[in-house]
């Protein structure tokens, strides 16, 4: 029996993403993730969010 379908959507669901670095929670923001506790800011490619540390926009210390 294949797959649901509905699998790829459980990809964006929020309740289950939390920041690689902080385990923060995380707030969707335009095109990108936003960590709520840490500030870093994850690109969203292709719908895919890349989590990972290396790859995210450090807060500003404006
Ligand atoms: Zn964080």
């Amino acid at each position: 029996m294949p797959f649901p379908s509905s699998v790829n959507s459980n990809l964006l669901r929020l309740d289950v993403l939390a920041c690689p670095a902080c385990r923060g929670d995380l707030q969707p923001e335009a095109d990108r993730l936003c960590c709520a506790a840490c500030g870093r800011r994850y690109p969203v490619i292709d719908g895919i969010p890349v989590l990972i540390a290396e790859r995210a926009e450090a807060p500003s210390h404006s």
